[in-house]
């Protein structure tokens, strides 16, 4: 029997481990085979506090890591495959290993959002990705497409301007979403330009991708261009499949929080992207994985 296991590696997870490790409850971390959540997709982070010139993302990522193992956490590297939280203890299962909490914190995080079109799905590894800095490199001196508005649009098509000859960025409104920062570094580099009210309507390419059909929202018009890959940064899904029928989540599929960090079941809490449709970052995050350690320290003291 655990007396607290952590569903997820990322800022929240492995911050939730660090501060019930130093409470004494030795916290069990299922990390999932990728551990480390979503900053290992990143590379320079600016904005986490203590770190003036920058960390990359999975070197902040393995520092937490070290840092929870230091206070006495273990980690599995698997992924959770089945949960039962209709009675208490609290039961999961790792493939066919079952495990059994008194108390859970879920910081299973978001993923990636696709368009949903047939030519992505096709072409997706073949061209099509998610992830910049995973597939970035595939692209050197080529044109590649990235799509979206936000933050991770902007990011990405700074990175990928790095890299390939030519960047262009596809947004669906006549603004950005992402921060003044990056806006203005967006539209200041040279390699990069915007097609805006725009959307992709369909990826072209058998084995490899070719070109885009892009459509103007405005004006309905469409019109092809070449490229050698296209990158999707629309924004992330919270990862709640798991907890479906067990746990009450929003309509967008965000875990509904009920008290401080408790989940509609008393004894579970939940922390970061998985709760948060709002802030989403990596110090957010790592906030909330405080705050749910210390509760569900809490509900462990009531137990005694
Ligand atoms: P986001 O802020 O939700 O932005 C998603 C973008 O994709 C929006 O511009 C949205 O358009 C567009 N979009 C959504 N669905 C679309 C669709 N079906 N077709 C075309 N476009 C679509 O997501 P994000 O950029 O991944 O950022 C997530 C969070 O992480 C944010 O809070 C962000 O601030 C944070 N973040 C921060 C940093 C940083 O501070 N360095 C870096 C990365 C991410 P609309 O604008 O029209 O809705």
């Amino acid at each position: 029997m655990e007396k607290l296991i952590i569903i997820g590696s990322g800022p929240a997870g492995l911050t939730a481990a660090i501060y019930a490790g130093r409470a004494n409850l030795a916290p069990l971390v299922i990390s999932g085979y990728q551990p480390g959540g979503q900053l290992m997709l990143t590379t320079d982070v600016e904005n986490f506090p203590g770190f003036p010139d920058a960390v990359q993302g999975p070197e902040l990522m393995m520092q937490m890591r070290a840092q929870a193992e230091r206070f006495g956490t273990r980690f599995v590297d698997r992924d959770v495959s089945l949960v039962d939280f209709t009675a208490h203890p609290f039961k999961i299962s790792i493939e066919d290993e079952p495990y059994e909490a008194q108390t859970i914190i879920i910081a299973t995080g978001a993923s990636a959002r696709w368009l949903g079109i047939e030519s992505e799905a096709r072409l997706r590894g073949k061209g099509v990705s998610a992830c910049a800095t995973c597939d970035g490199f595939f692209f050197k001196d080529k044109h590649v497409v990235v799509v979206g508005g936000g933050d991770s649009a902007l990011e990405e098509s700074l990175f990928l301007a790095q890299i390939a000859s030519r960047v262009t960025l596809i947004h669906r409104r006549g603004e950005f979403r992402a921060s003044k920062v990056l806006q203005k570094r967006v539209l200041s580099n040279e390699k990069v330009s915007v097609e805006w009210n725009t959307v992709v309507e369909e990826i072209l390419g058998k084995d490899s991708v070719s070109g885009v059909v892009l459509r103007n929202v405005k004006t309905n018009e469409e019109k092809r261009i070449a490229c050698d890959g296209v990158f999707i940064t629309i924004g992330h899904m919270p990862n709640t499949e798991l907890f479906k029928n067990q746990i009450e989540l929003d309509v967008r599929g965000y875990i509904v929080i009920k008290n401080y960090t408790e989940t509609s079941i008393s004894g579970i809490f939940a922390a970061g992207d998985v709760c948060d449709y709002r802030y989403k970052q990596a110090i957010t995050a790592a906030g909330s994985g405080c705050r749910a350690a210390i509760d569900a320290e809490k509900f462990l003291e009531l137990l005694k």
